[in-house]
């Protein structure tokens, strides 16, 4: 008997299961039952997610769902949930849908009136936050910037932001980006979270100002979420 999937019917259940931004040992236990009970787990880089299966003892099927796929991958998981499978989808790390593919396929399984549920867990943006040092009770996600067109417009909007503002950036560009949001949103408060939850984890918190400073003469690796002070912030 399956303990952890729910029993339906006729039609498989989507759930959509949050796994480690880094540590491996960041995942609920409910999660790794459930991924073990499931007939497929739709993954976005497969080799990324054995290491999560192996770490696990997890020997279920796994097939791959990228952005680029997830119109024709979406398709054909939505025919075996409407066989009576049930699929978890899995991202390279922390909560599907957050910036990696999903919404597609949600929209889809709606549409055929199967059941969608969450195995809460890790997400960069929550955590990012919670060390920031900045007001949390209200705050925006913005996802990455966009590299060209509608970059500028999209700095200006944020300048108006009251809320606190969390941005996924890739260390090859944070020191672009904190160079124009001082430009545009003034001497902030803000953080830099790196590499949260693995060995060379660091946060590293000041002014906007401070921040680009400090990103000329660093060599950025890793994975990086910024957390910036919205414009009605008052230092308490
Ligand atoms: N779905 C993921 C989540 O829930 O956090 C985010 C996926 S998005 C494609 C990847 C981006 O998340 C990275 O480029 C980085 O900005 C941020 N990120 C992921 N892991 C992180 C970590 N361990 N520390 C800081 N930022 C991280």
């Amino acid at each position: 008997m399956k303990v952890n999937a729910i029993e339906t019917d006729s039609k498989g259940v989507l759930y959509i299961v949050s796994t480690p931004i880094g540590n491996l040992e960041d995942i609920t236990r409910r999660s790794v039952e459930l991924l073990k009970e499931v007939d497929l787990i739709a993954a976005e880089d497969t080799r990324r997610t054995r290491i999560l299966l192996n770490h696990y003892d997890i020997s279920t099927r796994l097939s791959s769902f990228h952005s680029y796929n997830q119109e024709k991958k979406g398709g054909r998981f939505i025919e075996t949930l409407n066989e009576g499978k049930d699929l978890a989808l899995v991202s390279d790390a922390g909560t599907p849908g957050i910036s990696d593919p999903l919404y597609h396929l949600v929209q889809l399984a709606l549409a055929e009136e199967i059941i969608v549920q969450a195995l809460p867990g890790p997400s960069a943006v929550l955590a990012a936050l919670t060390v920031s040092g900045l007001p949390m009770d209200r705050f925006v996600f913005e996802g990455f910037l966009p590299l060209k067109k509608k970059r500028q417009t999209r700095i200006k909007e944020l300048a108006e932001e009251k809320r606190t503002i969390v941005i996924y950036e890739s260390p090859h560009r944070i020191q672009k980006t904190l160079r124009e949001l001082h430009e545009v949103l003034g001497n902030r408060k803000a953080a830099v979270a790196r590499e949260l939850t693995k060995m060379y984890e660091e946060v590293i918190r000041g002014t906007l100002q401070d921040l680009a400073a400090t990103a000329e003469k660093k060599k950025w690796k890793g994975e990086i979420t910024l957390v910036i002070a919205g414009s009605s912030f008052k230092e308490s």
